[in-house]
């Protein structure tokens, strides 16, 4: 990937680059979150490699999907810094964080499940300009919006087709498999062009077939450059999968490392065998 942008800016520090160290999309630093008592997430550190398939793995109630929240803007952080691209996302609305590349997905909501897989694609992408009413009155603008609407249906077919589900376009979401609805809702946080994907529980309740087509799509994906943190609970989907592996417990990083070095810490097997995994 470049290492400068069109207009010549550095998107990697001076030092970075003639260290030769790779880039780090995501960078979380003093990160804290507390729901009355209870310290959900407790001063954690960690950076995601781009390009990388990164997991987040811990005990139920380790502070996995608060981190997620944090990330992403759905809850605000009590301390600490969350960085995507370099620049400080911390605190940011969710669609301004999606906006900049940072994507996750999110899970059918019910109204939509009376909606076709083509209108759920077509509602995704919330940042067209045929949103603002006014652009579509003045004369002029209005091919400029048609033009766009055409390129977002073009994409969306193109994103369905990536997935092998376009045969499902007509079909209403509420119909789909617990498997195909997985594969919607990845296509869907697909189509905000996002760079990086945050995926929580990607494989909950799809079979064996489509667990691997999605493994399969996702690795396909980082061959494009795209970078994931999946978490997952699925302990040898995570070490056959990922490159690097976080582990939290308790709200705190436990250990960060590889899938061999995680399996073999004495701390990560005591988590689990005292968690209810
Ligand atoms: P995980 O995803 O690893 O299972 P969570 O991040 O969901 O863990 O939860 C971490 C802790 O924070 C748990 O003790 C959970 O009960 C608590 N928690 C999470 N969200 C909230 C919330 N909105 N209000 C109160 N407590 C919460
Ligand atoms: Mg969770």
């Amino acid at each position: 990937m470049s290492e400068t942008t069109e207009t010549g800016e550095r998107t990697t520090a001076p030092d970075d680059e003639a260290q030769g160290r790779t880039r780090y999309p995501l960078q979380v630093e003093g990160l804290r979150k507390t729901f009355g008592g209870i310290v959900a997430v407790d001063d954690i550190a960690f950076e995601v490699e781009e390009g990388s398939l990164t997991g987040l793995i811990g005990p139920n109630g380790a502070g996995k999907s608060t981190t997620f929240n944090l990330i992403t803007g759905m809850n605000d952080p009590d301390a600490g810094t969350v960085r995507f691209n370099g620049e400080d996302i911390t605190g940011r609305a969710p669609h301004e964080i999606a906006n900049r590349g940072l994507a996750r997905t999110f899970q059918i909501a019910r109204e939509l499940e009376e909606m076709t897989v083509l209108e759920n694609m077509m509602l995704a992408p919330k940042n067209q300009q045929g949103e603002k009413l006014w652009r579509s009155i003045t004369p002029g603008v209005r091919d400029n919006v048609r033009r766009q609407e055409e390129e977002v249906l073009e994409r969306v077919w193109e994103v369905l087709d990536f997935f092998e589900i376009e045969h499902l376009a007509e079909e209403y979401a509420g119909n789909l498999s617990g498997g195909q609805r997985k594969l919607l809702e990845m296509a869907r946080a697909l189509l905000t062009d996002p760079d990086m994907l945050l995926l929580d529980e990607p494989f909950a309740g799809v079979n064996p077939t489509l667990e691997k087509r999605l493994l399969d799509h996702i690795h396909e994906l980082r061959q494009d450059g795209y970078t994931f943190l999946i978490v997952e609970h699925d302990m040898d989907l995570i070490m056959n999968n990922c490159e690097r592996v976080v582990v939290m417990h308790q709200g705190k990083i436990l250990m960060k490392g590889t899938p061999a070095e995680v399996k073999e810490s004495e701390d990560v097997i005591e988590a689990y065998l005292g968690g209810e995994v």
